[in-house]
């Protein structure tokens, strides 16, 4: 039976977002806790890019070290041989990568201005695929951009061409946010009946519907028998209102009265660790969670109005569809109120070594020391913010891939 895979886009969608930044040592951390939700597949940057370099490299050799268990870590670029062939030789472990081009009439005469032909786009986009492929590719995903406005013929010509080329999966990117899940929904259908080949859903927030039109693209996907890979981000967070968010689409597919019936989902997905990457996104990316975010905000499970405390208290499922602890929540905060040391950029080893102490890790000599004591430093002058306990672990456990992910120069 098809199933809905989760593909996590924040370290590429939710990172290019304009006013909002993630360091690199935290988009490593991103990946990791997105590892350990059970997350199918991360985005983790452009390989293209020379900043990014060292640190798609550091976390191909986290997860060469079994410190990132199971998640794919891909690679976006466009779908046009060159950047295949420098993102390869950029990253050479990278086995996994998604090739962008536009599909729709508007942007292709909007953006190319005439210069290129729609089947100039589609051969070059096949032999992007076959380069990709030829190079050690394990996966491919070929990414419509701005499919919720191509043709529907156009759109499994290519799906068709993309398949026979040798890629995995077709993205279906509804880059404007323009569609409804009706509408979605019978369009991924007809595209799954054209084309056998497993469908991502890219879907954005500007009509506020991103996490119900992916989650109903899906469903057209797997009741046709293909799998479905929805691609979302923590919090939200994406291009101008943001992308499909992770932890509402896990509640929709689970809690929801039709798709959870209808729709299996990925059984690794993990969803009580979702308290945890939400606050961790919300922190590293200096947003607070709005107030009525699904199963993470603040009042998620707040009751005051007469009938409904009244209600909750005597049996929560009055007035609650899931409880906090499903989602991870209702430990307790361990938040320090009286004296704290902590250590970081202008910190020194007393304190460096108190800290870590306290998280139970102890160095074998004072080079060490020294040597990761120099580490914390430099991760904390490239986060500016006071680095938290898994940082510090991350840190003291793998000195050699966080070196290079904070070094931003090759
Ligand atoms: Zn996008």
């Amino acid at each position: 039976m098809a199933k809905v895979y989760l593909i996590d886009v924040t370290n590429r969608d939710g990172v290019q977002t304009s006013r909002i930044l993630l360091p690199k040592l935290s988009k490593t951390m991103l990946n990791i806790y997105l590892d350990q939700m059970g997350v199918y597949q991360s985005e983790i940057g452009f390989p293209t890019l020379r900043h990014e370099i060292n640190y798609i490299n550091g976390n191909l050799a986290l997860a060469k070290a079994g410190v990132i268990k199971n998640i794919r870590l891909e690679g976006w670029c466009r779908a046009i041989p060159e950047d295949v062939i420098l993102a390869f030789n950029n990253c050479p472990d990278l086995r996994d990568l998604n090739l962008s081009m536009s599909t729709s009439e508007i942007m292709i005469q909007g953006k190319f201005l005439g210069r290129k032909t729609w089947g100039e786009i589609v051969s070059t986009m096949t032999g992007a695929v076959r380069a990709a492929k030829e190079l050690g590719a394990r996966s491919v995903g070929v990414n419509a951009e701005d499919a919720s406005r191509t043709d529907l013929s156009r759109l499994i010509d290519c799906a068709l061409a993309a398949q026979e080329a040798g890629a995995d999966r077709f993205r279906y990117c509804d880059t404007l946010g323009a569609d409804d899940p009706i509408t979605i929904y019978e369009r991924i259908r007809a595209l799954s009946l054209a084309a056998n080949i497993a469908i991502e859903l890219h879907c954005h927030n500007d009509l506020g519907m991103a996490e119900a039109v992916s989650c109903a693209g899906a469903q057209g996907a797997i009741e046709c028998g293909v799998d479905a890979f929805i691609n979302t981000t923590v919090n939200g967070y994406g291009e101008r209102c943001g992308n499909c968010d992770l932890v509402s689409t896990i509640l929709a597919l689970k809690y929801s009265h039709g798709l959870s019936r209808k729709v299996k989902l990925d059984e690794r997905v993990n969803l009580r660790e979702a308290w945890k990457i939400a606050k961790y996104a919300s922190y590293a990316f200096g947003l607070p969670i709005p107030i009525g975010q699904p199963g993470v905000g603040a009042n998620a499970f707040a009751h005051e109005s007469g009938i409904h405390a009244d209600g909750a208290l005597k049996d929560r499922r009055n007035y609650e569809l899931y409880g906090p602890e499903d989602v991870g929540r209702g430990e307790p905060e361990l938040t320090q109120t009286g004296r704290i040391i902590t250590t970081g950029e202008y910190g020194g080893v007393k304190g460096f070594r108190h800290v870590y102490d306290k998280l139970g890790i102890h160095f074998i000599n004072d080079a060490e020391a020294r040597s990761i004591f120099e580490l914390v430093q430099y991760a904390n002058l490239h986060t500016q913010k006071p680095l938290t306990d898994d940082e510090l672990r991350l840190i003291a456990e793998n000195p050699d891939p966080v070196r290079k992910i904070l070094t931003m120069t090759v």
